[in-house]
């Protein structure tokens, strides 16, 4: 139940020095590895890779087919690499491919994206990926080679799943990649309310986590676009429709031997964690800027907890 304290004992005392909840951090530019390393962050909760490919000035279709597939590979594989050296043996959750078409279409080689009335649900993350696994394998194959080399604390993340059936299209995807799903720690973003309704199914797909992207989540479970500024007040990550989607995901995944975390931007905010560290998330991921505060948080929280539990 919400009420129940955080289970200490259950977690392995190496992974967390300070609380029992895991602190992690969100990253999109591997130059800011460095810096977010030394926050003290548990790992990379979330690891946006769009900003890697974005910065190419060109499609992925465009790019490979200007410069070919290794000199895209090998990009996804320099940006990978810094945040996974910066942070090794700490676990990074690299979220594969997850931008809209409107943002694709600002590059080179964007005449070819679709026109959608609303892009936001439609042509984006693992939809897209799976829809172009000729594209999709580069990114797996960027990871596989880093697990070649030793990066054994990279775990995979597929967004916008909306049931099994995508994540067993994601694993397979995987496996034709050349990875061994059993041998290594992937997972999905809950971001669909779908997602999070079938999250018994998807646990039994074989995920070993499941990541709330609530800045998602809320805007699809309300109906309100995340970048309209007229229903903006609208925009409640806390309202109690995310907040019961939350909270019965956490437990079924609990059940399931599944961990649970959160990436979107509602992890820094203290009505959020508390509801979180209740409910018995296994970690918190924040912006850099709000690592500390979050650590600071949910020592409360824990404490208070505690503290209840022994009254
Ligand atoms: C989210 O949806 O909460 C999330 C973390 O992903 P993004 O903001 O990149 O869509
Ligand atoms: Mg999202």
């Amino acid at each position: 139940s919400s009420e129940s304290t955080p289970d200490v004992e259950a977690r392995p005392s190496t992974t967390k020095p300070m609380t029992a909840t895991e602190v992690k951090v969100n990253l999109s530019i591997p130059d800011a590895a460095e810096r977010a390393a030394a926050l003290g962050a548990d790992g990379v909760g979330l690891l946006r890779i769009e900003h890697m490919v974005l910065s190419l000035d060109k499609t992925p279709e465009r790019y490979v087919a200007d410069h070919g597939a290794d000199a895209y590979v090998d990009e996804l594989i320099d940006g990978i690499r810094t945040v996974a050296d910066a942070f090794y043996p700490r676990s990074v959750r690299v979220r594969t491919l997850d931008a809209p078409t409107d943002e694709f279409r600002e590059l080179q080689g964007g005449d070819n994206e679709p026109h959608e009335h609303n892009p936001m649900l439609g042509y984006r993350g693992i939809r897209r990926s799976l829809d172009r696994p000729d594209l999709f394998r580069h990114e797996l194959g960027a990871v596989q080679r880093l697990y070649d080399m030793g990066y054994d604390n990279i775990e995979l993340m597929f967004p916008l799943v909306t049931d099994a059936a995508d994540v067993r299209r994601a694993r397979s995807e995987m496996v034709s990649a050349g990875i061994n799903p059993d041998k290594r720690s992937w997972g999905v973003m809950i971001e669909t309310p779908a997602s999070a309704l079938r999250i018994e199914e998807i646990t039994d797909a074989g995920v070993d986590f499941a990541s709330f992207g609530t800045n998602d989540l809320t805007q699809y479970t309300l109906a309100v676009d995340r970048n309209n500024e007229v229903v903006a007040d609208r925009f409640d990550e806390l309202h109690p429709a995310v907040l019961e989607l939350i909270e019965s995901t956490i437990e079924t995944c609990r059940n399931h031997g599944v961990e649970t975390s959160i990436c979107g931007q509602a992890g820094s905010k203290p009505d959020m964690i508390e509801f979180l560290v209740k409910a018995g998330v296994s970690s918190i991921s924040a912006n850099i800027d709000a690592v500390r505060d979050v650590q600071q948080e949910i020592k409360r929280v824990e404490q208070r907890l505690l503290l209840d539990s022994v009254r």
